[in-house]
């Protein structure tokens, strides 16, 4: 039988590189293969979080490019062969040929643990392989499991077996907690609910009934004798990620620090909020405006790849965003923007404003 394998993806953002931290100090014992998608063009901040956290991690982040025979950086590889057709949100050749095809490749036809570092405060599920021998696990969530595993555990036809099981195992059940694994899920009554407050109840037992099922099918953790993170109740949430980064001295990706900006005698910050191609298309008017003034190097870089009638965004080119009263017109729009956010929410931090929609995008490159 094959061995299990435990993997985690380091995207560059703060959250997986959080999780890096998280697991190597609560689970030492986890045999992890930490990996990274190089697409040759994150920002230098990002690679340098790499080589930060290969120190504190003590073993190397093995770097997947999707193109072991070219001298040229990834990115450019494909797009070459995708004739200068640069990626959009509609058609996104670079996530599939530069993130997922690696990974897959990496993964072949081994059972593989994959550790997906979605923080306890957010609402999306993130990416799910599509191939069976890929299990997602969220260990910053209370709810550690993926939707699928969830849906076949709670599903109602199981739950005969389940109160078994646990009436088999727990000497004391609590009444509450068999109440609600025996209650139907309805219109009334839904998965998410009865998710929840099982969650509320007893994680635990929640998460040792669910190792149990995984026995009865093929996911890989069946063929797991034990699986520590069923004691896992931490949940970790977007303040817990920033501490820990500093914490560990392996410390916050510097784009995600604030720089001071004016316009119209007001001031106002602004910052980068998710790691990714520097040129990512799925970066906002002002982290464009930020890169041109923090990077101009690389914002002539990513103005380079615009020609033929490509480009990174729909309806303006890089020369047209900026052009002085552009510019004026992109930091006056944001300023006005955060200040309505600001005033609707309690977050101190720039990236919760910023980043309205994280979540969005690219899983496999921002978490
Ligand atoms: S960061 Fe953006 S440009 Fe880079 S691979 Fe991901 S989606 Fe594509």
């Amino acid at each position: 039988m094959k061995k299990v394998r435990h993997l985690l993806g380091i995207s560059g953002g703060k959250d997986s590189a959080a999780l890096a931290i998280y697991m190597k100090n609560h689970y030492p014992n986890l045999e992890i293969e930490y990996y990274t998608c190089d697409t040759g063009k994150e920002l230098d901040e990002t690679y340098q979080l790499i080589r930060n956290l290969e120190g504190l991690l003590g073993k190397e982040i093995i770097k997947l490019t999707g193109t072991e025979n070219s001298n040229e950086d990834p990115f450019d590889h494909f797009l070459k062969m995708y004739g200068g057709f640069l990626p959009s949100s509609n058609a996104r050749w670079c996530t599939k040929k530069l993130k997922l095809d690696p990974f897959e490749k990496f993964v072949g036809d081994d059972p593989v643990i994959s550790y997906v570092g979605i923080r306890g405060d957010e609402e999306r599920e993130g990416y799910i392989s599509k191939k069976s021998n890929i299990q997602s696990i969220f260990p910053f969530r209370k709810n550690i499991w993926s939707e699928d595993v969830v849906k076949k555990f709670l599903a109602n036809p199981n739950m005969d077996s389940v109160v078994q099981n646990y009436l088999s195992k727990y000497q004391e059940p609590n009444q509450r907690f068999l109440e609600l694994l025996d209650q139907t899920i309805s219109p009334s009554f839904t998965q998410p609910q009865k998710l929840n407050l099982l969650l509320d109840t007893d994680i635990k037992a929640f998460n040792d009934l669910v190792f149990d099922f995984m026995k009865s099918t093929d996911y890989p953790l069946a063929k797991e004798e034990q699986f520590a993170l069923i004691n896992n109740t931490d949940i970790l949430v977007r303040e817990d990620i920033f501490k820990l980064l500093e914490d560990s001295g392996v410390g916050v990706p510097a784009y995600y620090k604030e720089k001071e900006f004016e316009v119209n005698e007001q001031k106002g910050t602004y910052a980068r909020s998710r790691s990714g191609c520097f040129f990512c298309f799925f970066q906002q008017k002002i982290e464009w405006v930020w890169l041109y003034e923090q990077h101009p190097e690389r914002f002539a870089k990513a103005m380079e790849y615009e020609k033929d009638g490509y480009t990174w965004m729909q309806g303006e080119t890089l020369q047209e965003l900026i052009q002085p009263e552009r510019i004026q017109q992109i930091k006056e729009e944001y300023l006005k923007r955060t200040e309505r956010i600001a005033k609707n929410k309690k977050s101190p931090y720039l990236v919760d404003i910023l980043d309205e929609a994280e979540g969005e995008g690219c899983a496999s490159c921002f978490i």
